[in-house]
This record gives structure tokens, sequence and C-alpha cells, in this order.
């Protein structure tokens, strides 16, 4: 009966892995296409500094409408993409279109704050990486000061010393480098001391657990305080209950993402939130101390 039960399960497993290898053929297949065409477009999440309640940025994150299947998550199509190699040209495109449409938004007198867009590990280790973003940079007017590159900490760690020569070369463009998905690796702050490193983003995984308890909120206090002693900006990802924006403020937190405030947003919806001037409710902001 074990023999039997065991061999089902077997079987079952095979199909599954049947059915990933074909959606993988299927999705590299279509993301080639893609990458010709106009199937990829941003949108743009709101960055919020917690001390003003504005938009002090925008985070450019991937869209892909894939014909005949309808929209594909990033979740999905950037690991499928990051295997092949793909991700090289898409991640490309990404930069010179995200930093286009910054600079546009600035030429129609808006004030966008900070434009993030993300690298992935296998961008990190292309040839040319450094060349390719000052010459984006060049060819689209972007201040190099407003673009922040987000790397994760895996892709960092994983060969320390070449990430730490081209992360020191993209700082020495003038951009910032943000360590994504911050707490999920295995880097340690003691590490990213010795990285041009900017900005932390605490993981959304620690910001969810912000309720379970005071061990959870001990945890996030302690990145924040550590982060602040080396002079990184915090930004806490995934904040979706005025909750946890509130356990954040308590803990000095500076700036926030999250579906609280705004899921990633198309242009024209960008642009609507900055002429209304959108920030988050008083009621939300930090209390002002009391006098001592
Ligand atoms: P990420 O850089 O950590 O981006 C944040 C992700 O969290 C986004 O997912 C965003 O939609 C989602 N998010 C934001 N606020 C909330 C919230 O309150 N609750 C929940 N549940 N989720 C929230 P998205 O857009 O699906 O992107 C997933 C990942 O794909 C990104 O994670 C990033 O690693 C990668 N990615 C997206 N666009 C690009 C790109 O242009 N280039 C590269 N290399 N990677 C990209
Ligand atoms: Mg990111
Ligand atoms: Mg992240
Ligand atoms: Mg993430």
């Amino acid at each position: 009966r074990a023999k039997k039960l065991g061999r089902r399960t077997w079987q079952c497993y095979e199909t599954n892995m049947g059915a990933r290898v074909r959606r993988r053929q299927f999705l590299l297949g279509r993301l080639r296409r893609a990458l010709l065409g106009t199937e990829f477009h941003l949108h743009y999440q709101p960055r919020i500094e917690l001390a003003s309640g504005a938009i002090c940025g925008w985070e450019a994150l991937l869209r892909w409408n894939c014909p005949g299947d309808g929209a594909v998550s990033p979740a999905e199509f950037i690991p499928v993409a990051e295997d092949s190699g793909l991700i090289v040209p898409i991640g490309e495109w990404a930069l010179r279109e995200a930093c286009r449409q910054f600079v546009s938004w600035r030429n129609q007198g808006l004030e966008p704050g900070s434009l993030a867009v993300n690298l992935s590990p296998r961008q990190l280790r292309a040839p040319q990486l450094v060349e390719r973003v000052a010459a984006i940079l060049e060819e689209t007017g972007m201040p190099a000061a407003m673009l922040e590159l987000e790397i994760t900490e895996t892709a960092v760690m994983e060969e320390f010393d070449s990430s730490a020569d081209i992360l020191t070369r993209l700082s020495d463009l003038g951009v910032g480098i943000a360590v994504d998905d911050f707490g999920t690796g295995y880097s340690s702050l003691a590490y990213l001391r010795r990285l041009p490193v900017d900005k932390l983003k605490i993981d959304r995984s620690f910001v969810r657990a912000l309720e379970d308890g005071p061990h959870d909120v001990a945890i996030v206090r302690t990145i924040i305080e550590l982060a602040c002693t080396l002079g990184l900006t915090v930004v806490a990802e995934g904040v979706e209950t005025e909750a946890q924006l509130r356990l954040l403020n308590g803990a000095r937190c500076h700036e926030m993402q999250g579906y609280l405030f705004s899921r990633p947003v198309s242009p024209a919806s960008c642009v609507q939130l900055m002429h209304a001037g959108a920030g988050l409710p008083a009621a939300l902001l930090p209390r002002p101390r009391p006098a001592p």
C-alpha cells in the first residue's frame, strides 16, 4: 500500500514538474517576443516620508500583458527572465522607460521626489552595467542624484567583492543604492557598512509580523536603530494597516510604501496623485513628542 501511495505521489510530482517546465518554456518564448513589442509597461508605487506624510518618491515596477494569457505577475516572470538572462535587456528597458517618465513629470512642473528602479542579481553582474546606467542617465536627462537602484541583499552577498566594486562605481555616478527585501537573506548590517549603501528597505514579512507581538516589534526596532546609527534611511515595505504604521512611527522608521497608502498605479494615476498633493492624513503621522 505504501508502495502504491509512493508511486502515486511520484506521478503527481512528475506531472506537476512537467506542467511547470512547460509553463516556463511557454513564458520564455513569450518573453522573447514581448521584448520586441510593446507588451511591457511600468506602474509606480508612491513612497511616503513619515515625518511629513508627503510622497517623497516612486518605485517603478514592471507589468506584462502577455497576449492570450493576460497580466502575468512579476513574481512569476522575473525568475524566468532572470534564469534565461533576458532580464538584462528587459531591465535596461525598464530603467530607460522609468527615467524617461520621471524626467517628463519634472518637465511638466511636477516634483516626483526620487525614482527607485529594481536591479536583479543577473543585471548587477552583467558586463558594462555601470556604463549602461551612465548612458541612460545621459540619454534621458535623468539627474543621477534622483535615481535609486534597488538590489536584494542576496545579490550583494554573492560575490561580495565584485558587488562592492560595482556598487562603488554606481555610487560614484551619483545614484543612490538601496538594499531591497532586507532581512530575508544572510547579510548583516556589519557587512553592509562596508558597501556604499544609502537605504534599507525592510522586507514586508517583518512588517506583516509587527502585529504578532512584542518580539517582532523589537526586531524591527533594532534593525531601524542600527541602520540609523550607520546613517542609512529606512523604508518599510508592504505596509497595509494603520496598526503597522503606528508601530513603525513609534520605531522612528523614515519612510513607508504599501497598500495602506497606494498600490502601484499607472503613470496617469501618479500624475493625479501628485496634482492632488496626496499624502497621509495627519491622524496617521507621528505624534509630536512631548516637551521635556
Ligand atoms: P520588490 O522590489 O520588493 O517590490 C515590491 C513588491 O511588493 C511589488 O510587487 C509591490 O506591488 C508589492 N507590494 C507593495 N506594497 C504592498 C503591500 O502593501 N502588500 C503586498 N502584499 N504587496 C505589496 P510586484 O510589482 O509584483 O513585484 C515583485 C518583484 O518583482 C519586485 O519586488 C522586484 O523584485 C521584481 N521586479 C518588479 N519590477 C522589476 C524590474 O523592473 N526589474 C527587476 N529586475 N525586478 C523587478
Ligand atoms: Mg524593490
Ligand atoms: Mg522589496
Ligand atoms: Mg520583494
